[in-house]
């Protein structure tokens, strides 16, 4: 007997072309799927979905995998909304307000930075995520960045020192490399999966990040790079080099990175929630996937550039912004988030995929993109 069917679901995006119309999004309509210890076992039509220990009947609403957020910065303190209207009156974001944050997480107590960080973890899972990679960079300190992983590592696996976030003003630059690889990184090994550098302009160079990422690298990390968000600073270069599981913003891009991108294993991780929040140009997604690069779409949910823990919205900017179809939205907000997670666990529906099931509100995925700002997400299963 298995632990759970879904029924009458009237349009189920497996992402499995195996399954159902044989397009890349796997779609079924008039279907069931069946969950058995955490795991997908069975998908197809309703009508022939065996028995279970539960039946929960959705009546012809649409289900999607649970979306992979896979860029977040959830742990932190204090607020800077008073420098997004400054943002919103003219000003540019240089990436300057980073220490602000810095300051107020270092004052806040674990008590508090647990009760804020579940606070926004609760309201990306009630937006339909299911798995969320989340950073530490908001201390910057080798005791300070060890003790934001293991907040984070109570909420999620998918875990990012990000300890080279920016250089603190008045702080030598090779003393904060030093102390990136030499104490916060071994110090976070087994705690943290991933290693992530902020190279841009204001941040780290493409030297000083090719030596943390190498760094990194011997040490057994994953790697992940925040790259050319600001300019032309070469960071997708230095992604592909290093073969980074991702890249990740990507605003300012030549056709020379387009090219690499493309015959890489990286994944180009999209934050349109940064451009809106910033009033910056929107990267050009459908040169990215005419080219044949892996996209990604996240929340990049952080205090400074894109305080979000929506990602259908994520999705409805991806659609209007830079020029994705609802599906190819979608695709890159589940299967993409997976890819530069290196899962093929979640992201999917296909059998034995992770049972992340989300129910929406509506009839088709579609709603998504085109219910702007609505609660599109009824439920996560
Ligand atoms: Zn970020």
């Amino acid at each position: 007997m298995s632990a759970r069917v879904i029924i009458n679901i009237g349009e189920l995006t497996t992402n499995d072309p195996s399954l159902g119309d044989g397009s890349v999004m796997g779609r079924l309509t008039n279907a069931a799927i069946v969950t058995d210890n955490d795991h997908v076992v069975w998908v197809g039509p309703s009508n022939d979905a065996p028995a279970a220990d539960e039946v929960v009947d959705v009546e012809g609403a649409a289900v999607i995998p649970g979306f992979v957020d896979s860029h977040t910065h959830l742990v932190f303190a204090g607020s800077r909304s008073d420098e997004f209207a400054a943002r919103m009156a003219g000003e540019r974001y240089d990436g300057g307000g980073i220490m602000r944050t810095v300051r107020a997480t270092r004052e806040a107590s674990d008590e508090e930075l647990v009760r804020a960080t579940r606070e926004r973890f609760n309201e990306l899972r009630l937006s339909g995520v299911t798995t969320v990679e989340i950073k530490s960079g908001y201390d910057l300190t080798a005791p300070g960045e060890l003790r934001l992983l293991k907040i984070a590592r109570a909420f999620s696996e998918e875990i990012t020192l990000l300890g080279a976030h920016v250089v603190p003003a008045g702080v030598d630059r090779d003393a904060c490399i030093e102390s990136v690889c030499n104490e916060m990184m071994p110090a976070a090994v087994g705690l943290a999966k991933w290693v992530d550098v902020f190279c841009d302009q204001g941040a780290y160079s493409v030297d000083e990040a090719r030596a943390i990422l190498t760094k990194a690298q011997e040490l057994g990390f994953g790697l992940r790079l925040h790259g050319n968000q600001l300019g032309h600073t070469g960071g997708v270069a230095l992604a592909v080099e290093m073969n980074c599981a991702s890249v990740d913003h990507c605003t300012y891009l030549t056709a020379e990175d387009v090219a690499l991108l493309a015959a890489s294993n990286t994944v180009a991780t999209l934050l349109p929630g940064a451009e809106f929040s910033t009033r910056s140009p929107y990267p050009d997604a459908k040169s990215l996937l005419q080219a044949g690069v892996v996209l990604a779409l996240a929340t990049d949910c952080n205090p400074g550039t894109s305080y979000v823990t929506n990602m259908p919205l994520m999705i409805a900017l991806a659609v209007r912004e830079m020029g994705m179809t609802p599906d190819e939205a979608l695709f890159a907000a589940t299967v993409g988030g997976a890819k530069a997670l290196r899962r093929s666990d979640v992201g999917h529906l296909g059998i034995g995929a992770k049972a992340d099931v989300v129910v929406l509100n509506g009839a088709t995925s579609l709603d998504l993109a085109y219910r702007l700002g609505s609660n599109v997400v009824a439920h996560v299963l």
